[in-house]
């Protein structure tokens, strides 16, 4: 089917017809598919296309990964969000491709070029502050994302720890949820776990589990499955409150009639203990502040989570304008002011190089 001006291909002069996309190098692979840098003859710029499963159900939840972007988009009118572009979709031999703008590295390649090592409390929290301008917007929206986690979240271009949030595939409107088994196991909020309807909490809980591991540059609930992901889980916030387990469908699963943990002590799990380790000793920090920011993003209770409106008015991240403030910097700049701070810190640099 030749006559796809605004798909695959484009016309050259009045007979002639050529792919519209020229394959550069291949950007990732994930489980919804390929994503290929690639360049657009008809826009005459480079793009990042996603190429989808064929299979139905991958195509499906492709349209909803559309919809989604072209939501945020419609609202994002001065590039601010911190989500990802989509420029168009089209079909290519029965595969739903979304092109996109070209981003940077993701943040997990970012931790593995810093030998695992973390990075400064600075970096870190100017990090936080950008994913919850995007976690923020969600919020209003009532979209869940549903996949946070270091590889869905990219740098907006080398030398500058600006970011986006991209990989809208698992992600919903709060009131059109479809699955029930959802998130990257590491990253898993325990109502997925348990079995209890969700909300855009879930995402707060995957942004903690993120600070954790940007800080120390190792996951905090490395789970090899799901019954060692609630045991780690519980050796830093202990047990489930009684009323998260009564609505808790897969409670049977993970706890006895007593609502005692099944099979913690085996030695599959390595004797571990409910409530033996903190998170402070995990972050190794002093710093109150974060160790307190964390813990309200990793509550048990959905409702008791921080949201992003709490967040952003947290005293960690208050301090980032604190900081900012005390900058000196040309007045034109103040409009996107923490942004702005953003850009122009070069801590990262030493990271990357
Ligand atoms: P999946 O749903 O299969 O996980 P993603 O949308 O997360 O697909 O893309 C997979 C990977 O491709 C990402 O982790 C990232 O490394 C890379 N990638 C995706 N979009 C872009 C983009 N716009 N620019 C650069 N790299 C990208
Ligand atoms: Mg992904």
């Amino acid at each position: 089917d030749f006559d796809d001006e605004n798909g695959a291909y484009i016309k050259v002069n009045k007979d002639q017809i050529a792919y519209r996309y020229e394959i550069i190098e291949t950007l990732g692979k994930g489980s919804f598919g390929q994503v290929l840098k690639c360049f657009d003859h008809k826009r005459k710029e480079h793009v990042a296309v996603k190429i989808i499963r064929s299979k139905k159900r991958f195509q499906q939840q492709g349209m909803v990964e559309v919809n989604i972007l072209q939501h945020l988009k419609n609202i994002d009118h001065d590039n601010s969000i911190n989500v990802v572009h989509m420029k168009e979709y089209f079909y290519f031999r029965n595969h739903l491709c979304i092109s996109f703008e070209i981003l940077g590295i993701n943040l997990y390649e970012l931790i593995k070029k810093n030998n695992y090592q973390g990075f400064s409390i600075h970096l870190v929290r100017r990090f936080a502050y950008s994913i919850l301008q995007c976690m923020k917007v969600m919020y209003k929206e009532n979209i869940i994302h549903c996949d946070m986690k270091p590889e869905n979240i990219l740098l907006r271009q080398k030398g500058s720890s600006a970011i986006k949030v991209i990989d809208f595939g698992s992600g919903c409107f709060e009131s059109q949820r479809i699955y029930t088994y959802i998130q990257s196991r590491f990253y898993r909020a325990p109502e997925i776990i348990l079995g209890i309807p969700y909300t855009t909490a879930i995402d707060m809980w995957s942004f903690g589990c993120i600070l954790v591991e940007l800080f120390t540059g190792y996951p905090i609930f490395p789970g090899e499955n799901e019954a060692e992901q609630l045991a780690m889980i519980m050796e830093v916030i202990d047990l489930p409150p009684a009323h998260i387990l009564a609505e808790a469908s897969r409670r049977k699963l993970f706890f006895d009639s007593k609502n005692m943990p099944r099979n913690l002590n085996t030695k599959l799990f390595k004797k571990r203990r409910v409530g033996s380790k903190s998170l402070a000793q995990i972050l190794k920090t002093t710093d109150t502040n974060f160790v307190d920011f964390v813990s309200r993003c990793l509550d048990w209770d959905p409702a008791v989570r921080m949201n992003a409106d709490d967040a952003l008015k947290h005293p960690w991240i208050l301090e980032l304008k604190k900081k900012s403030s005390k900058d000196v910097r040309p007045k034109h700049r103040h409009r996107r002011e923490a942004e702005t701070s953003i850009e122009h810190d070069n801590t990262l640099r030493n990271f990357t190089n």
